[in-house]
């Protein structure tokens, strides 16, 4: 049988490039990039040249303002909470979207918590934030605006910079989660005004276990990590130094690849939608035209996305039916409701997220099991109508 990834979003395969640049940093060429010895010093120079490339991807000026991590989680919290530590004096506001991740969404209650007041800008039924909107929010008591670049879940790609420059205009700092967009679309943290940007490895084809955070330059937010002082004294704790190679590699990879794969994937993505959307009461999640190249989602009526997936796992091919953080839940996702959709509806969805793994003739596959499948659920289902 035929077997088909299409859930990258939820976890992406290690690049074989960037593994067999990883490798020699788990045995020969061990040392701490903070010791005087020459594999200490190659360490560190590894370590200087992987922050470059991921500096490079995202066009920061200087490499000094990538900071490693050891995930988005992280990366999310260390930006919010460091900010809001830092800026606490000077207000105690932040503004943010109905959609984000729950690593956005849980420290910023853990804020509300402990006085800071959060909030949430809703979104349209395509999950797209209205900067406008961001903007008649902020008060003289605003210290942050917090928004994702763009949506795993759904696809959509939220108006950065539009954002960003209200965030600027009003000099306040602006935190971008661009896990589920870097290396996907071009992202430009200095053009687009983003003060702090949350970059994934994995979600790259980079390893796990490692990330980063881009503090623009002359920005000061509080560390969590207190320690040995290492990166600049914002994260503390010795190097994941063949995590860091591995996210370096795998940054340097899609900068030089991002446009044709972005292309190839568009036209899968494409093909996905256009023939799953013949299916009668079929609906895309997300938007149509503001949408992440590798992002095909749906919204079956009558039927469950739990059920889609395990009869399409039968079939060899791999999905989601939405957030893996949020899967393990019966709650509907938060994206979809956010969005304005009733609970019943939210439980029919199907997200299907390609990758550099995947080609036409899984698409071909894709669209061969997906109808069988919803017409084998619904005609077991008392709610659906009939054709
Ligand atoms: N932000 C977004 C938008 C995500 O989709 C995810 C999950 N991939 C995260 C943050 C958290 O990533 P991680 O679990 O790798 O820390």
């Amino acid at each position: 049988m035929r077997q088909v990834y299409m859930d990258n979003g939820s976890a992406s395969p290690v690049d074989s490039r960037v593994l067999e640049a990883m490798m020699p940093y788990f045995g020969k060429d061990i040392g701490n990039p903070s010791s005087l010895h020459s594999n200490g010093r190659k360490a560190k120079r590894e370590l200087e040249a992987a922050r470059s490339e991921v500096a490079s991807l995202i066009g920061a000026q200087s490499s000094k303002s990538i900071i490693f991590t050891s995930c988005a989680t992280e990366s999310n919290n260390l930006a919010l909470r460091g900010a809001a530590m830092r800026y606490k004096d000077k207000g105690n506001h932040i503004i943010t979207t109905s959609v984000e991740h729950m690593s956005v969404m849980n420290p910023l209650k853990d804020l509300q918590r402990s006085g800071f007041e959060v909030t949430h800008i809703p979104v349209d039924k395509d999950g797209l934030v209205n900067a406008e909107q961001i903007k008649n929010a902020i008060t003289e008591k605003t210290i942050l605006i917090s928004v994702m670049y763009a949506n795993g879940e759904v696809g959509t790609v939220q108006p950065i910079r539009e954002i960003g420059e209200i965030a600027s205009d009003s000099k306040i700092l602006f935190h971008v989660d661009g896990t589920a967009a870097v290396g996907k679309v071009p992202v430009n943290a200095e053009d687009e005004h983003i003060d702090l940007l949350t970059i994934s490895s994995n979600d790259m084809y980079g390893p796990k276990g490692v990330g980063a955070l881009y503090i623009r330059q002359g920005v000061r937010i509080m560390p969590s990590m207190l320690g040995g002082g290492q990166e600049s004294g914002m994260r503390s704790g010795s190097e994941n130094i063949p995590g860091i190679v591995g996210m370096g590699k795998a940054s340097e990879i899609a900068q030089a690849e991002l446009l044709p794969e972005g292309a190839r994937l568009i036209r899968m993505r494409d093909r996905l939608i256009d023939n799953i959307l013949k299916m009668k009461y079929t609906y895309l999640t997300g938007s149509r035209t503001k949408r992440l190249p590798n992002n095909a989602s749906f919204r079956f009526s009558f039927i469950e996305g739990e059920s889609i997936i395990l009869q399409l796992n039968e079939m060899g091919i791999t999905a989601s039916t939405g957030s893996a953080c949020s899967s393990k839940t019966l709650e509907p996702s938060h994206v979809l409701i956010a969005m304005g959709l009733r609970h019943e509806e939210a439980h029919g969805s199907l997200v299907l997220t390609l990758g550099r793994g995947n080609n036409e003739e899984d698409v071909d596959y894709v669209l061969e099991c997906v109808p069988k499948v919803v017409a084998r659920l619904r005609a077991l289902s008392p709610l659906y109508p009939g054709e």
